[in-house]
């Protein structure tokens, strides 16, 4: 399976789409997911192509961990939260729906349950965890 550069992460990292940024550094990049299956849902990618955990090499994979770290501890600072998820798909047997290599970043709350996939979530809500994620990063 090769990479398709017309994947919706390509465009924002091309800027040909908008995103809500929390982190950049050199080699990746963490924004909001649009559609959150738990409040503060956030994504990390790398800046350079590949489609998955498959096609990586090592140093994407390690970048886009330790960003993932980084976030994860924001989140769990800055939404006060009881726990996190990292979680990563490969291919679309196994639920992957962006072929461009991302962490999901979920926030979970003690007894609340994460959504089913694929609604599209509140712009201003979305935007009001984004503002406490960054926050805590800085
Ligand atoms: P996956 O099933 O692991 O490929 O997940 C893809 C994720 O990307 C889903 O959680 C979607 O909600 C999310 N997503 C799709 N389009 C966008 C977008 N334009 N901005 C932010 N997140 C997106």
């Amino acid at each position: 399976m090769s990479y398709d550069s017309d994947n919706v992460f390509a465009k924002i990292l091309r800027g040909e789409i908008p995103s809500n940024k929390l982190y950049e550094d050199e080699a990746t990049l963490a924004f909001m997911d649009i559609m959150p299956r738990t409040d503060g849902h956030c994504l990390v990618i790398p800046k350079t192509p590949c489609r998955n955990a498959l096609d990586a090499t090592p140093e994407q994979l390690a970048a886009v961990i330790a960003t993932a770290q980084k976030v994860a501890k924001a989140v769990m600072k800055g939404l006060g939260v009881d726990g996190v998820i990292l979680e990563q798909y490969n291919e679309a047997p196994a639920g992957q729906e962006v072929f461009h290599l991302h962490f999901h970043v979920l926030p979970m709350r003690e007894g609340v349950a994460m959504r089913p996939p694929g609604k599209m979530g509140d712009f201003a809500e979305i935007a009001g965890y984004a503002d406490r994620i960054r926050a805590a990063l800085a």
